[in-house]
């Protein structure tokens, strides 16, 4: 299958090749002719499956053959975070590029200035929304958007969304708008709480389930049973040999990325923190600089982890074990993005094995767990079944309990 055969608009097919993009991927292959169909579509796609381009693309296309009156205010795409709305309106720019088609995006926390722009591009009546939903709920309490002609809403990381808590958010955002319209929804996962969201908003929906929580091919998986004190010597060692592009090190709470900034900073390293304690102003200053490559290593929490879509980031630390599998494969798929390579290390300190076998049984893979180097002293054994958890363990209750103890030499 070729980008021709959806039959787009020449102008949005020349958006598509300057962006770089040969083949659909196959979220796009499945997805794009449903949604040429108008109808509502569910569909489980993990991040780094090209899933924004999937639904960007035919909705760009209906757009552009909309005479001008029926394409303001056209389509609402609500998102969890404002570093995932502000990636999907760069999509939209760079597709739509040679289209005319407008996109603004709105997100709580900007300054003034930023707050004034986004008025105005609603006053003016921009094609596509890319909206945060408490942001978006204010401006609907305020009056300050008319959505009654809007024919398209895209819920985009849905199950993100409500584990942020916007079920109740979401709800209230679809009384305002149109009763007919086409509702997809994309979600990297499928718990019942997304079925039930789903069941409220989507009429008859077509599904699609690309991969259910699986990291791409593309990534080499690995990880270490560290202890914590030697945490910092390994992961010094590991950027100091390896010899690796862009890197991502992912944290489990803001305090412990400062730390490790500062503790990274100490022995001579540049690394920038990210956390939500940052203006919106200071987070997309360190953005830019790992985009251009001036800045090399960035630390982050989660909320890294969705959403941003760097090229090139060659490789991804977890310096903890993310407390939930899912977070996994959204921290790992930052790597490898589309059809490229990159490498995934992971920490696993004794009080972690479980969180770990349990991504482990998510994945349905053995990740081969790396000898420290040379030096460093003994490392813990692999017994998941053993551990007791560390805090209020991940939700499900079955643990991998196949071949533990599996060490490879690394
Ligand atoms: P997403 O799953 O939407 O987060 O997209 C993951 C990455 O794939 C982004 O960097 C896109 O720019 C890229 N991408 C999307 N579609 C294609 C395609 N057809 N070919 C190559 N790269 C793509």
């Amino acid at each position: 299958m070729t980008f021709q055969d959806f039959n787009f608009d020449e102008k949005l097919l020349e958006g598509l090749y300057s962006m770089g993009y040969s083949k659909p991927t196959p979220i796009q292959a499945q997805a794009i002719p449903l949604i040429q169909t108008n109808k509502d579509l569910i569909a489980c796609a993990q991040t780094g499956t090209g899933k924004t381009t999937a639904f960007l693309l035919p909705i760009i296309d209906k757009i552009i053959k909309l005479p001008d009156e029926k394409r303001r205010l056209n389509t609402l795409i609500i998102s969890p975070t404002r570093e995932l709305a502000t990636q999907i309106d760069n999509q939209v720019e760079g597709l739509g590029y040679f289209t005319g088609v407008s996109s603004i995006s709105i997100y709580g926390g900007g300054d003034g200035n930023a707050w004034n722009q986004q008025k105005k591009a609603l006053e003016e009546g921009a094609d596509i929304i890319i909206a945060t939903p408490g942001r978006l709920i204010a401006i609907l309490q305020m009056g300050a958007i008319n959505f009654s002609h809007l024919q398209h809403l895209i819920l985009d990381e849905a199950d993100r969304m409500l584990d942020m808590g916007f079920f109740d958010d979401i709800i209230k955002i679809i009384k305002y708008i149109p009763a007919k319209r086409q509702t997809l929804m994309f979600s990297a996962t499928m718990p019942p709480k997304i079925r039930k969201l789903a069941h409220s908003i989507l009429v008859n929906p077509e599904q699609l389930n690309i991969s259910i929580s699986k990291p791409s091919e593309g990534i080499l998986q690995q990880a270490y049973l560290v202890y914590d004190t030697q945490k910092i010597k390994l992961l010094t060692h590991i950027l100091k040999e390896g010899n690796y592009g862009s890197v991502i090190i992912f944290a489990s709470t803001k305090e412990s990325v400062k730390k490790l900034d500062q503790e990274l900073h100490r022995i001579g390293m540049k690394t920038k923190a990210f956390h939500s304690d940052l203006e919106q102003k200071e987070r997309e200053e360190i953005m830019r600089e790992f985009k251009s490559k001036t800045l090399q290593i960035l630390i982050g929490t989660d909320i890294l982890s969705r959403g941003i879509d760097v090229e090139g980031i060659s490789l991804v630390v977890n310096f903890n074990t993310p407390h939930d599998p899912e977070d996994y494969v959204h921290r790992i798929g930052r790597t490898a993005r589309a059809e490229t390579t990159g490498t995934a290390i992971t920490f696993i300190n004794d009080k972690d094995q479980r969180k770990f076998a349990a991504i482990e049984e998510l994945i349905e893979k053995e990740i081969p767990k790396l000898s420290l180097p040379a030096g460093m002293g003994d490392a813990p054994n692999y017994q998941p079944e053993k551990r007791v958890s560390s805090g209020d363990f991940h939700k499900k209750k079955t643990y991998h309990k196949k071949k533990p103890g599996f060490v490879k030499k690394g």
